[in-house]
């Protein structure tokens, strides 16, 4: 490596470009990228990584480091036509820190260096504008002081509180001139009191004191600890950038401006931005001023009654710039292949980029502007696809809240299951069905659900729970349903009691509106308007086209109901990889039979009652298998716990009781038993097999009896039978074979044919570890990585949301593991297990369905460890698709 220190960027010539962020960190090589590319930024200097590295050895800037700043000073004078220190007319400058990675807030910035008590009359002359000059040293004294100086901010802080309310202003706007030079004077008195030294007048001492600070800022603690929780190398270090000032309020021939590359709302090709006339960038953000459009098509698409479209636009006022714009904006699009945010600013008449960036954008415009980047011919069918983000999709696939908005956040949650809802609030489900059925928009707020509330969720717009986790019953079943969710909102109060929900001091009664963002977890006082999902964008299917060809998974979903797994085959599932068997026992009859069945006293009751399950259980096959004629369904037999079959409240068992003929007591007594401390990890999944083995005869039958039927009438059955929380081959060898005995006398008796599978869910840790074993007992594995990440953590699904935010908060936890599956630990047994299974079983077929499957970072994880499919909710389907490819994508491209 050269030994070179400085690297110069200016006027179209850089030392450095992009492929230098180690030497000279991503600010620096962005720098250099951009003048290199021929696009205006203001000139100036980056200070390498390597001169931190010594200085942080020696605590001394290398004797090197004058002469080649003095050097790359004058560069940057040349291009700029100003000289740094000069009384008359300074340039002056911005220092900042600029690590190989973004570190966002981690070390200050210090703006304005170059000014002093005579540099600052040049600049009030130059400008014309006195208070702009001893502003600008105002806020060099203030910066320099706390981030060189090491001046308490408060201090300041306090100092300028002080005068305001001397002079009886509210605003810092509202200091006078000589009010800023008041406080200077403060500051720097402040400055010599506590820092010892004096705040210093030569702009060259200013600037040796910023890039030391940049260099020791590298070592406060809470830079220290960032690197300790993103893992950055200590050894890193970052570079100094020192670039020249440009200023947009230097008289009416000046400007500043934001814009993007094309319309960020819509997508549509079109130059799009905002500017004023003799204003800092602060100006446009601050909103006291109407910003004008830069150009006509800009101002024309205001609404009618807009001030802007009163004003002039940049075409108009500085035609000259406002061609080198445009010039820029496509020489950026060219280059980054992206849609660009950009800041500009035009000093003078001179038109400069201070900024350019990827922009943000609605999911419409995501997906328009990657197929018609395509289409121009900038970018490939894969890079095109790149461009759009999953959750782009998402917003597509659900309503949301108009982006225009002004909304009250009451508090947040957890975004369970996406999009907005809102409506009446309702606190039990049997009056959100009543009211749902009048024709009511109904928000179902509860603590928590249960499978009993299933029927007031669905006739919910949305679901608010206080409790629970991204994996509670509320948020899968919620987004099984594709409906809004925000769950374990720990700052909403529900009282059932009472019927009210308090939250953010405000309570609300049975019947009051409220909104829900399931996007965002934002809870939201009132009915903010909503805008629709567009789901016939002919963008959107050339996305999807293109996402299914570079894909290698195949996607799958979880759905329990025909309806479900036909919305899932719009969707473009390729099967349905969890039909979770439970709900099916709910809904009035069953119910009953089920609690018949969980009552009785011996096997033949049990099988009596289970008699009546049977044909209801085979008509909900019947129609799933139809609905997804020609690919697989796999079918897990019962998983819950049997006491969440069972009624809680008193009138419920007293109703009961009168059904079946037995007393109230009876009842209590039998709940008394079924009681468990700990459910999850009780008797439950193939447990219940193994104890009550008619349950899963039974559900063999009315699949296999299905399955015929439906064959019968043409069309092409997969079923695949999946048993739950196996824990050892022995388990799972005498599931299999109650399972094929049963399933082969049904084929028998019909005189039928019919092809099944018989797998198991991989959930439990010690299936994982002894996947090669499993394997030869399975002819596939679906990964249930819900009660995986619950048993390998010991976190409980349900009660997570309690102590999760301070995880997060802490940093012990990046994200939430049942969201984001963990794939140091629990991906660590989903990868072997895989491997292991494999090698025990070459045909093993090997999939993952528990909500991790709807997670693009974990399906990307899926697609490394080799597993053939992602199953998935109906509505993240098209997202998994997407997913799924742009990993393919990147690894193909390296
Ligand atoms: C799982 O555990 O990952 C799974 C899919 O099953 P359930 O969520 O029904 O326990
Ligand atoms: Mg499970």
């Amino acid at each position: 490596m050269s030994d070179k220190r400085v690297y110069f960027f200016g006027d179209g010539g850089a030392d450095g470009d992009a492929t230098m962020r180690n030497l000279l960190g991503g600010k620096g090589a962005n720098l250099a990228e951009m003048t290199r590319l021929g696009v205006p930024v203001p000139p100036g200097f980056t200070i390498t990584t390597a001169e931190c590295a010594d200085y942080q050895r020696t605590g001394k800037l290398s004797a090197e480091l004058q002469a080649e700043v003095k050097a790359a000073m004058a560069q940057v004078e040349k291009v700029m036509g100003k000289r740094f220190a000069d009384p008359a007319d300074p340039l002056l400058f911005s220092v900042r820190s600029g690590a190989r990675v973004s570190m966002p807030g981690m070390m200050d910035t210090v703006l304005n260096l170059g000014l002093n008590d005579d540099t600052v009359q040049g600049l009030a002359a130059r400008s014309g504008n006195e208070r702009f000059a001893y502003d600008s040293y105002r806020r060099l004294v203030q910066m320099y002081g706390d981030v060189v100086m090491g001046v308490s901010s408060e201090l300041l802080e306090d100092a300028i509180d002080h005068l305001k309310e001397k002079r009886g202003v509210k605003l810092d706007t509202e200091l006078s001139a000589q009010d800023l030079r008041d406080l200077i004077a403060t500051f720097k008195g402040l400055i010599e009191k506590h820092a010892g030294r004096a705040f210093p007048y030569d702009p060259w001492e200013q600037l040796w004191g910023g890039v030391r600070a940049v260099f020791e800022s590298w070592q406060v603690p809470r830079a220290k600890e960032y690197r300790r929780i993103h893992r950055i190398s200590d050894e890193w270090g970052t570079a100094v950038n020192v670039q020249a000032m440009v200023f947009g309020n230097m008289g009416d021939s000046s400007a500043t401006g934001v814009a993007f590359t094309r319309d960020p709302s819509t997508g549509e090709n079109r130059f799009y931005g905002e500017f004023l006339i003799n204003a800092q960038g602060e100006d446009v953000v601050a909103g006291t001023r109407t910003p004008q459009q830069i150009n006509h098509a800009g101002r024309d698409a205001m609404p009618a009654g807009h001030e802007a479209r009163t004003l002039p636009t940049l075409e108009d006022v500085m035609p000259g710039s406002y061609a080198e714009l445009v010039a820029v904006r496509e020489r950026l699009e060219k280059h980054y292949r992206n849609m660009q945010d950009v800041e500009f600013t035009i000093q003078e008449g001179r038109l400069w980029m201070l900024q350019t960036r990827s922009g943000k954008r609605t999911g419409v415009a995501a997906i328009r502007i990657a197929v018609e980047m395509e289409r121009e011919g900038l970018v490939k069918a894969d890079d095109a696809l790149l461009l759009v983000e999953p959750d782009h999709l998402d917003q597509l696939l659900h309503d949301q809240i108009d982006p225009e908005a002004e909304i009250e956040v009451l508090a947040s949650g957890l975004p369970a299951s996406p999009g907005a809802a809102q409506g009446i609030i309702k606190f039990s489900a049997e009056s959100a069905v009543e009211a749902a059925d009048k024709g009511q928009a109904v928000v179902l707020v509860r603590r928590e659900t249960s499978p009993e509330d299933i029927a007031g969720m669905n006739k919910a717009r949305g679901i608010l729970t206080s409790r629970g986790g991204m994996t509670s019953h509320a948020a899968v079943v919620a987004r099984g349903m594709g409906k809004p969710c925000v769950a374990g909102c720990g700052e909403a109060f529900v009282n059932y009691e009472t019927k009210t929900l308090t939250v953010a001091g405000r309570t609300f009664k049975e019947g009051d509106v409220i909104t829900i963002n399931g996007t965002t977890g934002a809870v939201i006082a009132g009915a903010p308007p909503l805008v629709p999902p567009r789901l016939d964008d002919p963008n959107l299917s050339r996305i999807m086209a293109w996402a299914d060809a570079a894909r290698r998974l195949k996607v799958r979903t979880n759905a329990d109901t025909p309806h479900d797994a036909r919305q899932a085959r719009e969707f473009g599932a390729q099967g349905i990889g969890l039909c979770r068997t439970e709900h099916m026992f709910f809904g009035e009859d069953r119910i009953r039979r089920m609690r018949q069945m969980i009552l009785a006293g011996d096997e033949a009751s049990r099988r009596e009652a289970l008699e009546h399950v049977r044909p209801l259980q085979q008509a909900d096959f019947d129609g799933i298998l139809e609905a997804m004629s020609g690919l697989p369904v796999t079918i897990r037999l019962l998983d819950p716990p049997l006491h969440e079959f069972l009624p809680t409240g008193d009138k419920e068992i007293v109703e009961l009781a009168g059904d079946l003929g037995v007393s109230a007591d009876d009842i209590r007594r039998k709940i008394e038993e079924l009681h468990e401390s700990n459910p999850m990890l009780g008797h439950r999944g193939c447990r219940l097999g193994v104890t009550y083995p008619e349950i899963y005869e039974v559900q063999v039958e009315a699949i296999i009896g299905a399955a015929i039927a439906v064959k019968a009438r043409g069309f092409d059955v997969r079923p695949e039978i999946m048993i739950p929380l196996i824990g050892t081959v022995r388990e799972l060898a005498e599931m299999r074979q109650l399972c094929i005995a049963t399933a082969e006398r049904v084929i028998k008796a019909a005189g039928a044919k019919v092809e099944y599978l018989v797998g198991t869910m991989i959930e439990v840790p010690r299936a994982a570890l002894t996947a090669d074993e499993i394997a030869t007992q399975a002819d596939f594995f679906s990964f249930g990585t819900n009660d995986l990440t619950q048993m390998t953590f010991g976190f409980s699904r349900d009660d997570i949301a309690k102590f999760l935010p301070s995880y997060l908060a802490k940093g012990l936890l990046p994200t939430d593991p049942f969201q984001q599956l963990d794939q140091t630990g629990v991906g660590q047994l989903v990868e072997m297990a895989a491997q292991k299974g494999r090698r025990a079983n070459p045909h093993l077929h090997l999939g993952i369905c528990g909500e991790h499957g709807g997670d693009p970072s974990s399906i990307a994880f899926c697609h490394k460890v080799g597993l053939d499919y992602v199953s998935c909710s109906p509505f993240r389907v098209p997202i998994a698709r997407l997913a799924a490819a742009q990993v393919a994508i990147r690894e193909k491209q390296g």
